[in-house]
């Protein structure tokens, strides 16, 4: 993505990123900064929030893959956002993809 669109990206609390099929990663860091805003051990959050990512290739928050995560609330809203992953924070400047580009609605908006 180019820096230029990076910057004029604004996000419009649609919540439709956390709706797309899919899962949500999440890194060690991940697991520690959420289970300390959720008042969890780190264990006790592996095992209640989380599943084996495909593969076994690392966590995933737990959740069917077609759900909307299970942190974002009725009003759209990161019930996690000040301890989100990576995967969520790095959306758009270092991750795209297909899916979310067309549900996006900063995306859809019109550009200046
Ligand atoms: S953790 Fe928060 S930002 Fe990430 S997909 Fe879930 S609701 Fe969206």
């Amino acid at each position: 993505m180019a820096a230029e669109s990076v910057e004029r990206f604004t996000c419009q609390r649609c919540g439709a990123c956390c709706r797309v099929p899919g899962y949500v990663r999440v890194t060690d860091e991940d697991c520690e900064a959420l289970a300390a805003l959720l008042g969890v051990s780190v264990e006790a959050f592996i095992a209640e929030e989380t599943d084996l990512a495909p593969a076994r290739t690392g966590l995933v928050l737990k959740g069917e893959p077609n759900a909307p995560c299970r942190f974002l609330t009725a009003e759209n809203l990161c019930r996690v956002h000040s301890a989100a992953p990576k995967q969520c924070r790095d959306y758009p400047a270092r991750w795209r993809s297909e899916a979310i580009e067309a549900v996006c609605a900063a995306n859809r908006r019109e550009q200046p």
